[in-house]
């Protein structure tokens, strides 16, 4: 396996990074330890309401070499199963076992954290490397460069306009850099989900019998109902449960609506939970607001790189991922990973178009693919009563030892590919195979200095 942390390059540029979710702070810590200078423009302060994150290995990984084992077990808990409840009446349908032989071919745990806890913990890795992160500070629009000087600009609330070698455009589901990069207007549609998120306290929950075996638990529970599922877990160590409630449709009381975005409160009073089992009434009540975002669909975002080659799409704002899904956030990371590897190579200014295409091909697929496996889960676990979900049912109550046939094997295929995944190994794969010889090449004279050298000797 590759480092996920990038030794520095020869030749250092300035980078900006538009947004300080946790793809930018990624990226700006990976790009600082890859010799580079950074600086992370936010618009929002640090301590945003936020939810919990599924860290599935191929980003636990990641996160074990950048703040080393002991640091990240005391901020997660280790996902040892997924139970499946019928959300209505509480009942047990099935139970995915996260082997651990199997994730440990995969090289990383499936661990629980709190979105808090991420960001804090990538704050520090980036400004400890160098990264410079300016919060309350607001991108306004941004410039590409033109022939006679390449460098982007962006402009800020106040005025401010700030200048760099290469721009990276960090900024989520609703990005500014996108409509610059892409030319266009952004056109999104609603995609028929509502996403609530919650946080209890833990201590609130132990009181509860109906409730503690839940935050007591190491398991990421998903109940399933007809148009509407729920995703929940022990985060921070078990000090808190994070939850996620997927409305679809408008059906059974959770209203859609809202924004694409996680800064709306929507206080728990106003919905009508009689649709849901005691166990999510009790949750709910421990629960004053919940953060309300809605899903939507667009165009697949096909350029990735701007026309002048020197600004460039990361995490949401080059594939905004299913809201509240299991990769969202990794692929993000993943990104990071991918570019801040590939410019630790950097020797001269001509490589940058050529990193920033191999970075879009070397992730575009792999976040499609896996963005469509969230919305394919997400839907599954929500269909209307009839053949399908039964079908469903069954292949969950069917014991992990029979998974050679059906279904949940195939998923299971699916989930270790996700897995396995090793975002250094790509980047370097890549490297080794194309990009060090293309530098190579141009380090060695060229054919015209050779033919204008003999002509020199012989005038
Ligand atoms: C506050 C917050 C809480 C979240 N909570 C959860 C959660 O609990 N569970 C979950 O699964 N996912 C959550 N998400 C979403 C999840 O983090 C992302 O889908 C995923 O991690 C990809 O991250 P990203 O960095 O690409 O995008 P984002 O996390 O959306 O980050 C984009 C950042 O860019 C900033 N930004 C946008 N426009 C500008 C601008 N013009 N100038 C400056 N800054 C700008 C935004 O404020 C934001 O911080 C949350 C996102 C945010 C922003």
């Amino acid at each position: 396996m590759m480092s996920a942390i990038p030794s520095p390059a020869a030749l250092s540029l300035d980078f900006i990074v538009v947004g300080g979710g946790i793809g930018g702070l990624a990226v700006a810590y990976v790009l600082s330890k890859a010799g580079q200078r950074v600086r992370v423009l936010e618009k929002n302060g640090m301590d945003l309401p936020s939810g919990g994150h599924r860290v599935p290995p191929n980003f636990s990984k990641i996160l074990r070499q950048w703040m080393g084992e002991e640091e990240l077990r005391k901020l997660s808990v280790r996902c040892v199963g997924s139970p499946s409840f019928n959300l209505r009446t509480g009942e047990v349908v099935g139970y995915l076992e996260w082997k651990p032989a199997v994730l440990a071919e995969t090289g990383g745990d499936f661990l629980l954290m709190h979105h808090k806890d991420l960001v804090r913990t990538l704050h520090k890795l980036a400004t400890d490397a160098g990264a410079i992160i300016d919060y309350n500070t607001e991108v306004t629009s941004v410039r590409q460069g033109t022939e006679e000087d390449a460098k982007p600009s962006v402009t800020l609330a106040n005025g401010d306009v700030i200048t760099a070698d290469i721009l990276v455009g960090a900024d989520g589901c609703r990005s500014l850099v996108r409509q610059v990069v892409l030319e266009e207007e952004d056109c999104a549609e609603p995609g028929g989900m509502t996403l609530y998120t919650g946080v209890v306290d833990a201590e609130d929950m132990l009181d509860d019998p109906d409730l503690a075996p839940f935050i007591l638990s190491d398991e990421w529970a998903i109940g399933m109902a007809p148009g509407r599922s729920m995703a929940g877990h022990p985060v921070a160590a078990k000090k808190q449960y994070a939850y996620h409630i997927y409305s679809w449709n408008n059906l059974y009381g959770l209203p859609q609506g809202g924004e694409e975005t996680w800064d709306e409160i929507y206080s728990t009073a106003n919905l009508d939970t009689n649709a849901y089992g005691l166990a999510v009434q009790k949750a709910l009540k421990l629960t004053t607001n919940l953060i309300r975002t809605q899903w939507k669909t667009r165009d697949k975002v096909d350029e990735w790189v701007d026309s002048t080659g020197r600004i460039v799409l990361l995490g949401d704002a080059a594939h905004p991922s299913f809201p509240g899904g299991t990769h969202g956030t990794s692929m993000a990371v993943e990104d990071a990973v991918v570019l801040g590897s590939l410019f630790s190579h950097l020797n001269m200014i001509d490589q940058v178009p050529s990193f920033l295409s191999a970075y879009q091909e070397l992730r575009q697929r792999r976040c499609e693919l896996v963005n469509a496996a969230d919305i394919g889960n997400a839907r599954m676990v929500a269909l209307p009563d009839g053949p399908l979900a039964d079908k469903r049912n069954a292949d969950m109550r069917a014991k992990n030892d029979d998974w050679d046939e059906g279904t949940l094997k195939a998923q299971f295929e699916e989930i270790a590919e996700i897995f396995a995944y090793d975002a250094g190994d790509a980047a370097e794969e890549w490297w080794v195979n194309w990009g060090r010889f293309s530098a190579a090449a141009r380090e060695q004279p060229s054919m015209t200095d050779f033919f204008s050298g003999i002509t020199m000797h012989h005038s």
